[in-house]
């Protein structure tokens, strides 16, 4: 089957296990190398990366402005925790629809590190990126994906975002 795409029951992605294989490896590359840098910078120094596809997409009110959406809390999806931890520590955070309005943001922002929370591709590609700006990556990937009411794993996004 040379076009079907081979998935063991783990691999939950669109991916094949090379693929997989090869974004996580840039992911747990990043996590890492610049943990110790996450750990150290202040709160407030911080900034969060979360993907829009995680929104509930018929009932988000999450209301669009110049780099991304605003969270309302309303707690129909993840991110309504996430987001909610994120204000409560201080640490700014943006709902972003891809690399490119991430990339506006640290030009426009000036951020020391980042955290980011996608897919094992667009995280990979993320981290690359945001170091590549001076703002290194650390994150946590999607365990669900589709581009649609995707989820991750709470405890650790939750963990990772004030660990110290
Ligand atoms: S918690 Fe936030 S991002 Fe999630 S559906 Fe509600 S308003 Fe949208």
């Amino acid at each position: 089957m040379p076009e079907e795409r081979q998935r063991d029951k783990d691999n939950k992605y669109n991916l094949t296990e090379e693929e997989l294989e090869g974004y996580m490896k840039v992911v747990n590359e990043h996590n890492e190398k610049y943990m110790d840098l996450w750990k150290k910078t202040p709160f407030e120094e911080r900034v969060l990366f979360l993907p829009h596809c995680m929104r509930h997409t018929a009932e988000c009110e999450a209301e669009e402005y110049e780099f991304g959406r605003m969270c309302t809390h309303c707690m129909k999806c993840q991110m309504g925790r996430i987001t909610t931890a994120a204000e409560e520590n201080n640490i700014p955070y943006y709902i972003v629809p891809g690399g490119s309005m991430l990339l506006r943001i640290l030009n426009a922002k000036d951020y020391n590190v980042s955290m980011g929370i996608a897919c094992p591709f667009e995280l990979a590609e993320a981290m690359e990126r945001c170091t590549g700006k001076g703002c290194p990556m650390v994150g946590v990937p999607l365990v669900k994906d589709g581009c649609k009411e995707t989820q991750t794993d709470m405890k650790k996004a939750l963990d990772m975002l004030v660990v110290t």
